[in-house]
């Protein structure tokens, strides 16, 4: 059987009907928009974070419009023991996990010369050893199943190095090593793995840089703003809703063939 016929039927255009999605960091913003995405698709969503009011809010949003489909669950990315008991919930709730998208993350600048280990750490922790260890705990049930899509949100820092943000830069780069050596390894066993790499996108992060730009240096809001989209050759941010589209088509029918990729969502900011 190939990977194209272990494809769930359309129905309704519900592709993803009868897959298990699970979302890291999916209370707020684009993980949140994914969510709500996969849901739309038929998919069982497996919402996590850290929020323990947000996450309830969240499952009950869901599990009110997609009844039976949605399940959250407390999962800190940073702790190993943590994300197992979270993916043995999950599992117990909706079944064996057939995607996931790995999106928790954090932002930190500090220059290099004042950067400490501590600042170092938690963007590894959260943003490249949570990728590794939530991978960890669905890939045996992928391959057992012959048919998975690993996602990985990186960023466009994934792909060139900006200042004032070299830990954050280096988690993003080890996500997408990560992303073309799982890719390959995985190659003939019906699951793909790309990474997504969003420039500045419209959410709490960009509304947090905002706030520092304009503390740190006395700039306007509209300046700050005006500083990061900048890079964006279309001059504007990303949407959520944009991010959750690309990761929408690489887990339908037709998309098999792309696997260790790293899709730029960022208005032409890396080609
Ligand atoms: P937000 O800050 O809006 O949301 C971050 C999400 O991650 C929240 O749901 C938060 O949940 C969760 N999270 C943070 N730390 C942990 C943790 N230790 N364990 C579990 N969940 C955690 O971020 P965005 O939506 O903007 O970013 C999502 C992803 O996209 C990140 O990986 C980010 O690096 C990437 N990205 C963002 C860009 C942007 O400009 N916004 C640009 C490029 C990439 P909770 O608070 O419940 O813990």
């Amino acid at each position: 059987m190939t990977d194209a016929d272990q494809q769930p039927a359309a129905i309704d255009g519900n592709w993803l009907t009868g897959r298990h999605a699970a979302v890291t960091g999916a209370t707020r913003g684009i993980g949140w928009a994914i969510a709500e995405k996969m849901a739309a698709l038929g998919a069982h969503v497996t919402v996590m974070g850290r929020d323990e009011a947000l996450l309830a809010e969240r499952e009950a949003d869901l599990g009110g419009r997609f009844p039976g489909n949605a399940f959250a669950i407390r999962t800190d990315v940073s702790d190993e023991a943590s994300i197992a008991a979270g993916f043995a919930a999950a599992t117990e709730a909706l079944g064996p996990v057939h995607i996931l998208v790995n999106n928790a993350g954090i932002a930190g600048s500090a220059p290099f010369h004042r950067m400490d280990t501590a600042h170092w750490n938690s963007m590894i922790d959260t943003n490249l050893n949570g990728t590794f260890w939530c991978t960890r705990q669905v890939y045996p049930a992928m391959r057992e199943a012959g048919w998975g899509r690993i996602i990985n949100i990186a960023s466009t820092a994934g792909l060139r190095g900006y200042g004032y943000i070299a830990a954050y830069v280096a988690s993003k780069h080890g996500i997408i090593g990560l992303t073309r050596a799982l890719a390959l390894e995985a190659a003939k066993t019906g699951i793909t793995v790309n990474a997504i790499c969003p420039g500045y996108a419209d959410t709490d992060v960009v509304t947090r840089t905002i706030k520092t730009i304009t503390s740190k240096t006395g700039r306007s809001q509209e300046e700050a703003l005006a500083e990061l989209t900048i890079h964006n050759p279309q001059g504007r941010l990303i949407q959520p809703e944009e991010v959750a589209e690309t990761v929408a088509w690489l887990c339908l029918k037709g998309a098999e063939s792309v696997t260790g990729q790293s899709i730029a969502v960022a208005g032409g900011e890396v080609m």
